[in-house]
């Protein structure tokens, strides 16, 4: 049952095609694994521009320009595509590629199931790998053992992180799989995987995260955290 779920700013900035390559990605995932997400999204596509003429007013977009958009967002779901749809269809994922924590649109980005990552320490438990997205944003896929801390931090920017596998807890809430938290400037928290389960997410930023701690902060631009 996903409790926490896409804003309709940043899945509208998604139906436009106007979101970084990371957090596209978040968002494709967390669409293919939530029906009222992709049911939301397919009702901004049915409706279009006049949606978007209500709802983000002080954008200036015609309806031609938006037209335009939700033909390339349709051409990016060709077979050869990065693998994500905005149009609410099944990703295009050949099915010999199938993972049971990482869903499709993931897939073209690890270059197969779990057992394909390329995780690297961080330190004190915590595994990342860095996926290849362009430089606007980075995206990462965290494994954090059960039990274990990420170190309080703040953003600079804006974090999106999606619970694949287990669940976490942190001073706003508790997330599990198919759960997005949205944190930006405003907020600091410590995120704690729940006993039980290592937890997996992906997480997406635009800008790096402060830490309080010196360790942390040191290490930084070795991991682009
Ligand atoms: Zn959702
Ligand atoms: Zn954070």
């Amino acid at each position: 049952m996903i409790k926490h779920h896409i804003s309709d700013k940043l899945l509208m900035a998604y139906c436009a095609g106007t979101l970084p390559e990371a957090f596209n990605l978040v968002v494709a995932t967390h669409i293919s694994l939530c029906d009222e997400c992709r049911a939301r999204m397919e009702g901004f596509d049915a409706v279009g521009g006049a949606v978007l003429d209500q709802r983000v007013s002080p954008v200036a977009m015609s309806s031609d320009a938006l037209s335009a958009t939700f033909r390339k967002i349709k051409a990016k779901t060709a077979p050869d595509g990065p693998g994500y749809s905005a149009a609410g269809q099944a990703p295009h994922t050949p099915s010999a590629m199938r993972d049971t924590v990482l869903p499709g649109p993931l897939l073209a980005y690890t270059g197969g199931g779990l057992d394909h990552v390329q995780w690297r320490s961080i330190g004190g438990g915590v595994r990342q790998a860095i996926l290849p997205t362009s430089r606007h944003a980075s995206a990462r896929l965290l494994h954090i053992p059960a039990g274990t801390a990420v170190p309080d931090h703040g953003h600079r920017g804006l974090e999106l992180t999606l619970v694949l596998q287990g669940a976490f807890v942190d001073e706003s809430d508790r997330f599990a799989r198919g759960d997005i938290e949205i944190a930006d400037e405003e907020m600091e928290h410590t995120p704690i995987a729940e006993m039980g389960a290592d937890c997996i997410c992906l997480a997406a930023t635009d800008a790096p995260l402060k830490f309080r701690a010196l360790l942390p902060r040191l290490a930084q631009p070795f991991f682009r955290i």
